[in-house]
């Protein structure tokens, strides 16, 4: 069974073509700046490559693209489009509508489309990839949707309510929601199976750092507290957001600056975090470079980083009541070694005790545990793989 599975955004479009039957990608590429000019790349499993430029005025152009690629003579995977038996697609909010991932029909298109308030550039942009695949493929290959805020579903209330006027939740559904459930899905999951135990009997923390970050408490396989909320903006500092802050922050900067709330979502999602901070760059590697070379203002935003990262894991454990394993997944997580260094050494009270050797060469792919045999928690780095969690759920769903 060959899976598609495709993250749509609004002005791109992510693919890998998944061989179910040994789980290995044939075929992954982007089609970027659609509805602008226009890029598209394309890479096969064996190394083959091709990149162009090519306008794509809307998702099911660039579906023809995805498709032509992968039939094509020389960077091909597939000899018909008929190959392709399902698709899987990201979706980054499921509300409190959808608790796990479920097949593709009107009825599920309509109440994505009715979650576009509470995500509105994701989920507009998906709903146009479901659309612009069904007029690509037809009807006869099944799609199904996988959400970023399932894994969350089951935070008690106690942890997904913000303490504004009830009727606000009511009313709008205000709370928290999570993101990178798939993430944290599968890297628990991965980490259960590395210790040799049931999930079930497992207490962890799982750390998702990346351009996006979120820290998430995992009790028994269940989400029991997640950093990201109503937005992927909360916890803690990203690439260019500010995570968590005092929510007067916020009004104050607006008044003395004259914005507009347009320009203040501007200002908290896309010129904060590490960028805001550094004035450098969004990206952890330049940052953490200029921080080394002297720079105090990227020292600074490190400095924060990892208080904020040892800060979510001190509050979680408390939540949690014990923890058996911490983890650590995406670019930063996977590959950041100094970052892991300095947390774990300051969790020393909780009994964490890293092999720091072990740890520098724990990046780049490298999946495995980092703590020593004495230490009391198991520390691991664990690289995510959201794609194959939404190819596995897809392949159940359609062998039902
Ligand atoms: P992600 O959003 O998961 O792709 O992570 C992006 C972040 O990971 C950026 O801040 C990068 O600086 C950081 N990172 C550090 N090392 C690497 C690496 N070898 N590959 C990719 N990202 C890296």
């Amino acid at each position: 069974m060959k899976i598609l599975v495709i993250n749509a955004g609004s002005s791109s479009m992510k693919y890998q073509l998944i061989d179910m039957t040994d789980e290995s990608i044939l075929a992954k590429g982007n089609c970027e700046r659609i509805g602008i000019d226009g890029h598209f790349k394309h890479t096969t499993g064996d190394g083959r490559k091709c990149e162009y430029d090519v306008k794509m005025d809307n998702h099911t152009q660039a579906f023809m693209e995805i498709k032509k690629a992968l039939i094509d003579e020389k960077v091909g995977v597939i000899k018909e489009l008929s190959e392709v038996s399902a698709i899987g697609h990201r979706i980054v909010q499921g509300g409190s509508i959808f608790k796990e991932s479920v097949l593709v029909d009107e009825k599920v298109i309509a109440d994505i489309e009715s979650l576009i308030p509470l995500a509105p550039l994701h989920n507009a942009a998906h709903v146009q990839g479901i659309r612009a695949c069904l007029e690509v493929f037809g009807k006869d290959v099944p799609e199904v949707v996988v959400f970023d805020t399932a894994f969350h579903s089951t935070m008690p209330q106690t942890a997904f309510m913000y303490a504004v006027p009830y009727e606000y939740y009511e009313k709008y559904a205000v709370r928290r929601y999570g993101f990178h459930g798939t993430s944290h899905r599968y890297v628990s999951h991965r980490c259960a199976e590395l210790m040799g135990k049931d999930i079930k009997d497992l207490k962890m923390i799982t750390c998702h750092l990346g351009n996006g970050s979120s820290i998430t408490a995992i009790d028994g396989g269940k989400v029991v507290d997640t950093s990201m909320g109503l937005t992927p903006l909360d916890g803690i500092m990203m690439g260019t957001r500010t995570g968590c802050l005092d929510p007067s922050v916020v009004t104050f900067i607006m008044e003395k600056e004259g914005m507009t709330p347009a320009e203040a979502d501007i200002m908290l999602n896309k010129k904060s975090g590490f960028l805001g901070i550094s004035g450098i760059s969004s990206d952890d590697r330049d940052v953490s470079a200029a921080a080394e070379a002297g720079d105090p203002r990227a020292k600074l935003a490190i400095d924060m980083l990892e208080y904020q990262i040892l800060k979510y894991i001190g509050a979680y454990t408390a939540v949690l009541g014990r923890v058996d394993a911490i983890v650590f997944t995406a670019g930063i997580g996977e590959n950041q070694s100094s970052h892991r260094e300095t947390v774990c050494h300051k969790l020393g009270y909780l009994g964490v005790a890293i092999d720091d050797e072990v740890n520098k060469k724990a990046i780049r792919g490298v999946e495995g545990r980092i703590s020593t045999p004495e230490s009391k928690v198991d520390v691991f780095v664990i690289p995510t793989n959201e794609e194959i969690v939404i190819a596995r759920d897809t392949m159940a769903l359609c062998s039902k």
